[in-house]
């Protein structure tokens, strides 16, 4: 299984069903059965593939779950289909890397949340932030003193509720179409002694670091403070945007700052349009152009490559179209030399991901983030669909003209 997922926490130890392990083998053999006999995937290759060797192939899916992003529940469910979805042989499923994420600069837009006080807001406000919101972190209701005098029916009413701060991801939505301009974004940096912590269990498997890329400094203290916690993790990427001319000068001192302490795998995000990924086609054209801008240069940062911020439906078509899907000749990378493999090897699916599955989820017969999808198993098949529209193409499933959402993207 080669999924990583990211998010600011790992998954909670338990499912959180209160089931018994009994319970879970049985919805466990009952999900295999379901996703044998519904998918009918055709993978090219039944081998298993390790993590590593799907960076190497350029088959590696990240699924973003939000470094700001906190509603456990949500990001568990989440979790299970784009597993099942880059499961390539579903009676071997393993649990996907998890990966989890810090930031070194406040500026840092992953790491930011709304917020606002709906008792300032107008009343007849239309609250269009409530309808951008991808993640449903906005809930407004309104409501009355019940002290209304004759004449003045509405004095007394106010909004309540606002921001639900596990929920919001700081995508950024929400700040332009409040009319006004109620909206402010609260940037914070992630603590780093409870992150070394985090390192050290066994379920975590890899940091991202989030940097600017424009203060070094920065990403130099961040490294030393995590100090040999970066020891128990198996891979290290650092995720930074495209700042121009001194892009890959600074992603090379970065890797020397790493060196001495990088016992792992190293890997590089490059964070095309960050907090992107679900607004269109032209949100893709950004990560590409880092890629064909990496492609080009001699003297390439060590590590594996990664596509973030902007990836959607489109990217793997538009990689393909530039010639940078899959096998290319290099050497030197993480330390495999002279080997044909991916100059690209993954792509992290991050808001558009969660958009395609979340209109799923919120057809659940209960509130979202409380239940268990494979308790309504043609949801979880609905949501899978939806995955592997994203999933398939970069791990060439061949997949069935029957299931709709697929034969688009062929
Ligand atoms: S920043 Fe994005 S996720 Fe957060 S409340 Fe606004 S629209 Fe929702
Ligand atoms: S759009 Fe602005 S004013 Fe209207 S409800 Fe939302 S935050 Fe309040």
């Amino acid at each position: 299984m080669s999924p990583a997922m990211t998010s600011s926490n790992p998954p909670p130890r338990t499912i959180p069903s209160g089931g018994d392990n009994l319970r879970r083998i049985h919805r466990l053999d009952a999900i295999k059965a379901l996703v044998n006999t519904t998918v009918n995937i055709h993978p090219r290759n039944v081998i298993l593939p390790r993590p590593i060797d799907s960076l190497r192939r350029g088959e590696w899916v990240k699924l973003i779950c939000g470094a700001s992003f906190e509603d456990a529940a949500d990001i568990r469910n989440l979790s299970l289909v784009y597993t099942l979805a880059g499961a390539m042989n579903i009676g071997s499923i393993e649990r996907p890397w998890v990966m989890i994420s810090v930031n070194d600069d406040k500026e840092d837009l992953h790491f930011r949340k709304a917020e606002f006080d709906p008792e300032n807001c107008p009343l007849d406000c239309s609250r269009p932030c409530e309808k951008v919101c991808p993640a449903n972190a906005i809930l407004l209701k309104k409501s009355s003193t019940g002290q209304h005098s004759l004449g003045s029916s509405d004095a007394s009413d106010r909004l309540q509720g606002g921001v639900v701060t596990e929920r919001c991801y700081g995508c950024g939505r929400c700040f332009p179409v409040c009319p006004f301009d109620k909206i402010r974004a609260k940037t914070y940096i992630r603590e780093t002694a409870a992150t070394s912590e985090l390192l050290k269990r066994n379920d975590v498997d890899a940091i991202e670091i989030h940097t600017t890329g424009r203060h070094i400094h920065l990403f130099n203290e961040l490294w030393d403070t995590l100090g040999t916690s970066i020891k128990h993790v198996k891979l290290v990427a650092v995720s930074m945007p495209d700042i121009g001319n001194s892009t890959f000068s600074t992603m090379q001192d970065m890797h020397t700052i790493m060196e001495s302490r990088l016992l792992g795998y190293n890997l590089w995000q490059l964070d095309g349009r960050p907090m992107s990924g679900d607004i269109g086609r032209g949100a893709t054209r950004e990560a590409i152009n880092f890629a064909m801008r990496l492609a080009a240069i001699p003297d390439k940062p060590h590590g594996f490559y990664q596509l973030a911020g902007g990836t959607n439906l489109h990217t793997i078509d538009c990689l393909k179209k530039v010639g940078l899907f899959k096998a290319i000749k290099f050497s030197g990378t993480g330390g495999i030399a002279d080997s044909a493999q991916a100059l690209i090897g993954g792509i992290a699916y991050g808001g558009y991901a969660r958009k395609i599955v979340a209109r799923v989820l919120h057809k659940l017969p209960t509130q979202p983030g409380c239940m268990l999808i494979e308790d309504y198993p043609e949801y979880l098949m609905e949501a899978l669909r939806e995955a592997l529209t994203l999933v398939g193409p970069v791990k060439s499933y061949n997949m069935p003209l029957s299931c709709p959402q697929c034969a688009q993207v062929h």
